[in-house]
């Protein structure tokens, strides 16, 4: 299916490695022009020069925090300030436990993955709105559906950029800009490979024993793959996409077990 965003250009932020990467190469299959960003320059323009080469589109690596105003000032200059397709994400929070979150631990987890996002939005939105066309897909977590104790700053601040996104979506759509929330379940990457080797070290186990573990309580018997999570990602962002505003589309293998 042609998704009809050939010659968009799209902003996919946190894009070195993992999600944010699937996000950026399924964009570039379509033949959209991009701006990525991760903080490790090196890393971060060898995946710009191996999308470019994969699917022969300009890709723009820029080395900055997504987190901070100045990494965002940086990367909405080489965008000259506008795109298309906007697709925001940044490192989740680390693991802990309730008790021992500051007031500094969550305004960290909030500007990271609620407030960055929010800036980026209304950097970016307006402009799609003034086009009459535009795409916005938050990588958020399946958290969001269904709480992970110790993930519990993560809860917190994307929670938050849900409550935002339900909003302004339904005040944005009439201009053509189409606004999503994408969840995802445990996904194959580095993240995953971290949160495994804490679960392993909490209960004396491997890694490959608490990978098992997991994928026994998924329906799928397996994580999922950052392919998977980019092409849900283009599809988003796609013209035929123009009737899905301010949903939540949970990408789990199933592992939520409710009805609706
Ligand atoms: P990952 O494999 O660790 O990749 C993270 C990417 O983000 C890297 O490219 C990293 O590059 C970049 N990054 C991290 N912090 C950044 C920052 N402050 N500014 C710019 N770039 C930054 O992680 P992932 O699994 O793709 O996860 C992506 C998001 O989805 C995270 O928020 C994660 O919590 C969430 N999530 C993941 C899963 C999963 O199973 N994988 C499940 C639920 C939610 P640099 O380190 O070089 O900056």
């Amino acid at each position: 299916m042609d998704l009809g965003i050939r010659g968009r250009k799209a902003l996919v932020c946190a894009a070195s490695r993992g999600l944010g990467r699937g996000c950026a190469e399924a964009l570039a299959a379509e033949g959209v022009e991009l701006v990525i960003n991760a903080r490790g320059a090196e890393d971060l323009a060898r995946t710009a020069q191996e999308i470019a080469a994969a699917h022969g589109v300009r890709v723009t690596p820029v080395a900055a925090d997504i987190t901070t105003p100045e990494g965002r000032a940086q990367v909405l200059e080489a965008l000259g300030g506008q795109a298309d397709i906007l697709v925001t994400n940044a490192g989740g929070p680390p693991p802990g436990h309730w008790t021992d979150w500051s007031r500094e631990d969550f305004i960290r987890a909030i500007d990271a993955n609620m407030l960055s996002a929010i800036a980026l939005m209304q950097a970016l939105v307006p402009g799609m709105m003034d086009r009459g066309w535009g795409r916005v897909v938050n990588i958020t977590s399946a958290a969001v559906r269904s709480p992970i104790g110790q993930l519990g700053l993560s809860n917190t601040a994307r929670t938050g950029l849900t409550g935002f996104v339900a909003g302004m979506s339904r005040q944005v759509a009439e201009k053509g800009v189409c606004v999503n929330n994408l969840l995802p379940g445990i996904h194959d990457t580095d993240r995953a490979t971290s949160l495994d080797q804490g679960v392993a070290d909490a209960q004396g186990i491997t890694p490959a024993e608490a990978r098992a573990r997991r994928e026994v309580t998924i329906p799928t018997r397996d994580y999922g793959r950052a392919e998977d999570f980019g092409a849900a990602c283009a599809f988003l962002c796609s013209q035929q996409a123009r009737f899905i505003v301010g949903q939540n589309l949970l990408l789990d293998g199933g592992a939520l077990n409710v009805t609706i």
